[in-house]
């Protein structure tokens, strides 16, 4: 029988159990380089201009009520969002190929996928994440049910991709592997494959026939460039691809606890996509109805408000830029401060990786001094956020780094 005396306590999330250790820290100089969520020049969180500017229009607007959407979310909403992930002149689109469901951002997107792939899979296949890989990558596919396999990412000895050993095990993979890629600004490494390597990527993809599940939580956050962004998913759907992807709307437009986001899955080309198309969208809502009934309005009112409008939209790639330029300001200022200060190693890699987090090479060890004695806060793999630094900090975080490097 059942008893609540039986159920062990859980550990603690390690993000969110190093986010309370910072707030709980009284030092004045503290540094947060945990969590991946943007913070402006003085360690704050940033509401976009450009959502600023549609919330207010969405307060104002006496047609909209806190009615239900619909199980598949927000219309106006799904459709830019397909645009934004796949182009708009994509034959996905036009073929009617790609079905899309609002999700709870882009961890309800994952595991819808996930989901899905568990129940309409015939073969049960393996799912492969890169090693490393987000954390929660492995609770929320384990949860489904999925089998799950591992393929190397990152080399510690030049703190770049590991090409060649990710594409073996993609090529080692039995036939038919789901492999889990992220489009861009991988996390926790901040390296992403060439436009060269991606080619190769799907080369041996198609080889193999596996299938592409493509987790987009960095959209615009990378290069500052939407498009560019997306390349890597754009590219496989023009190679003929069927694939998913989880689309995440948190970082990019700083709507982190509005949950928006969208799950697309694309059928490939053929007689009989479209139709292919309507069944699957069919079968993704009775399991969103079944795990959430319906996805929440707000954040999905605020990004559509912006994806559907040129002048908005044009803002929002502005903002998009003063994030992502930010954040390249200070990779530039922190590889220049060690540099200066002749810190043993190569920091090349700190400019090298781009998006949110840098995988800095520091040990787990060195990451304890730095928590214990100069109070920075960061994941003991050493990733950091570089949203966390900032003109203020920068001087005493190299400072810190020099000191247990040394
Ligand atoms: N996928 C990756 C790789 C991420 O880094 C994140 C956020 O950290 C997510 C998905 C999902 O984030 P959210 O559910 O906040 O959209």
């Amino acid at each position: 029988v059942f008893t609540a005396q039986a159920v062990a306590a859980a550990p603690e999330d390690p993000l969110f159990g190093l986010m309370k250790a910072y707030r709980e820290d009284p030092a004045e100089n503290k540094v947060d380089l945990g969590i991946g969520a943007y913070r402006d020049d003085n360690a704050k969180p940033w509401i976009l201009p450009v959502v600023k500017k549609a919330d207010n229009a969405i307060h104002n607007d006496p047609t909209l009520n806190h009615e239900y959407l619909s199980i598949g979310g927000l219309p106006e909403f799904t459709a830019a969002a397909q645009k934004l992930i796949v182009g708009s002149d994509s034959p996905a689109i036009r073929e009617k190929r790609i079905c899309s469901l609002q999700t709870i951002s882009g961890t309800g997107a994952v595991h819808l996928g996930g989901l899905f792939l568990s129940k309409f899979h015939p073969n049960k296949p393996s799912l492969y994440l890169s090693s490393p890989t987000w954390a929660n990558h492995h609770q929320i596919f384990t949860n489904v049910g999925l089998t799950l396999g591992n393929y190397p990412y990152f080399s510690k000895e030049t703190k770049g991709l590991d090409f060649d050993g990710m594409l073996q095990a993609i090529q080692g993979a039995p036939a038919g592997s789901v492999i889990l890629l992220h489009a861009c600004a991988h996390n926790p490494t901040g390296v992403d494959p060439t436009q060269e390597q991606w080619k190769q990527i799907a080369t041996v993809m198609r080889q193999k026939n596996h299938f592409p599940f493509f987790d987009c939580a960095y959209q615009g956050f990378a290069s500052g460039d939407l498009a560019r962004d997306a390349w890597a998913i754009q590219y496989f759907v023009e190679q003929r691809f069927e694939l998913c992807v989880a689309q995440s709307f948190a970082k990019n437009f700083g709507l982190y606890g509005e949950r928006t986001g969208a799950f697309h899955f694309v059928s490939a080309p053929g007689a009989d996509a479209s139709n292919a198309s309507a069944h699957i969208a069919s079968q993704l809502a009775i399991l969103q109805r079944s795990e959430i009934s319906n996805p929440p309005a707000y954040g999905a009112r605020i990004a559509s408000r912006v994806l559907n409008d040129p002048a908005l939209f044009k803002e929002w790639e502005a903002d998009l830029r003063t994030m992502s330029g930010r954040i390249q300001e200070m990779r530039k200022g922190l590889r220049l401060r060690l540099e200066k200060r002749g810190t043993p190693g190569s920091w090349a890699h700190i400019t090298d990786q781009i998006g949110m987090f840098s995988f800095t090479g520091l040990s787990e060890g060195q990451v304890k001094v730095l928590r214990d004695k100069w109070h920075v806060y960061m994941t003991k793999n050493g990733r950091i956020s570089m949203a966390g630094l900032n003109s203020h900090n920068l001087d005493y975080f190299a400072e810190a780094v020099d000191s247990v490097v040394r």
